[in-house]
């Protein structure tokens, strides 16, 4: 019997032993080919030379040094590289281990910034229905899926939670994106008002939705109007970029096509591509200085704030995808994939929606097309398709959201950017053949 205490206790899990590019591979000599990169994770592969020997490199002179003590280069780096390249105003780095420590941080920092300005009273988070951002209580707080709320919800801080922008689903048939713009803005306004404009601290959104409705972007114009109400009421707003920023759509920070900033900007995920645990929140000037003007101290902390190791590890990667140009690879690679998702599941009976940008592409499955009545959730659809596929050497990932109250089955694919026109081939063939295998 295993000791570790796994997710899932009742299934067993092949030990992955190695990597190789896009492939990992376990103790029987069985090879997956990682279409999802984990969980949006590994965006270099598994086998990245120059990442490796960077780390090497960090753990012989200094591995770690403790952030209340000293800074230290590899994070002052990594800080300089981010910001040089950030959406307009954001100016500070503030370095945790992973996605949920970010958006912490993040809703820290939110709270902190009001108080230093002398607003108090501002407490209140709005998020979004379908929305995942991490799974400790402040985070999962403030994710909006019923499903992996539920248990905990006795223990769960009291936040807001409006329509997330998801045309597929929401959208009314024969309405405008202007208009489906305006409803959703509208619903916003109005909760802000319930709530009173004052008393609202944050408004938190993916720009593009994943580990719950499988790589969603919004339509346009939705972000540039939720800026316009937040501004409005002095409310900051936090973009939670864990899975989809560093380049996964794209753009480094997929807030870039959406043409807007952010007040606070968390990132995780291929923020280390896997080599190293590490995530981040960006902070904007206005809340920085505020704050070092004010009490002069963040009041929150932890052990591995700004990591030696782990900072050089991010800044090889992040260094790695600018020198090989790879953002692009990632713009024409991700056509790529849509056009061949496209061509097999265009017309398949349980596939209702083909979406996403960049290198983030998810499926709709539906059990009819036409109407879009999704799967029964006892059926655990995605689930079987990532059983089936891992079967057939591929991993993908079963993004879970909640519809009307029920689980949806949404496949979502984040392969790493170093594929090639082939690897796109065999995925889309590998998933093909994992959902046939898969739907009932
Ligand atoms: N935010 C988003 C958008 C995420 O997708 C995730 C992880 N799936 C998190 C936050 C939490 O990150 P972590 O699992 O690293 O704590």
């Amino acid at each position: 019997m295993s000791h570790v205490f796994h997710r899932h206790l009742k299934h067993h899990y092949p030990t992955a032993v190695a990597g190789d590019g896009p492939w990992l591979i376990d103790s029987e000599g069985r090879r997956y080919l990682d279409a999802c990169g984990g969980a949006a994770v590994s965006c270099l592969g598994h086998s990245d030379a120059e990442v490796r020997n960077a780390i090497v490199e960090q753990v012989q002179t200094m591995a770690y040094a403790h952030s209340s003590f000293f800074t230290n280069e590899p994070m002052e780096q990594l800080a300089d590289f981010l910001i040089e390249r950030a959406p307009a105003g954001l100016d500070s780095v503030y370095f945790v281990s992973g996605g949920s420590e970010a958006i912490e941080a993040a809703l820290k920092m939110a709270r902190q910034y009001f108080l230093e300005i002398g607003e108090p009273q501002r407490r209140y988070v709005i998020a979004r229905r379908q929305s995942y951002h991490g799974n400790t209580l402040g985070a999962l707080a403030t994710g909006g899926n019923a499903w992996r709320r539920k248990p905990f919800e006795p223990l769960l801080l009291e936040m807001s939670h409006v329509s997330p922008c998801y045309a597929y689903r929401d959208q009314r048939p024969g309405e405008s994106d202007a208009d489906y713009v305006e409803r959703l803005a509208s619903e916003l306004e109005t909760r802000i008002e319930q709530l009173g404009a004052d008393q609202v601290m944050a408004f938190v959104a993916e720009p593009v939705v994943g580990a719950t409705l499988g790589a969603v972007p919004a339509v346009k114009g939705y972000f540039q109007r939720i800026r316009e109400i937040c501004d409005r009421h002095g409310i900051l707003l936090i973009l939670d970029e864990v899975m989809c920023g560093m380049g996964r759509t794209g753009s480094l920070f997929a807030a870039e096509q959406e043409g807007i900033s952010a007040d606070l900007i968390t990132v995780a995920k291929g923020l280390g591509a896997g080599y190293q645990p590490i995530g981040a929140t960006l902070a904007s000037g206005r809340i920085r200085d505020a704050i070092a003007a004010g009490s002069g101290f963040f009041q929150h902390g932890h052990t591995y704030i700004g990591h030696a190791t782990a900072c050089a590890a991010a800044l090889a990667v992040q260094q790695v995808v600018e020198s090989r140009d790879l953002l692009a690879r990632v713009r024409i690679l991700g056509e790529g994939l849509q056009q061949r998702l496209v061509a097999r599941f265009g017309d398949h009976p349980h596939v209702g929606d083909i979406r996403g940008r960049g290198l983030f592409r998810g499926l709709e499955l539906v059990q009819d097309r036409d109407s879009k009545v999704p799967f029964n959730a006892a059926l655990g659809v995605n689930g079987k398709v990532k059983k089936a596929a891992m079967e057939q050497g591929l991993m993908c990932y079963p993004a879970g959201g909640t519809i009307d109250g029920r689980q949806g089955d949404h496949i979502l694919l984040a392969p790493p950017f170093i594929l090639d026109d082939s690897h796109l081939d065999e995925i889309v063939e590998r998933l093909g053949r994992a959902i046939d295998l898969a739907h009932p």
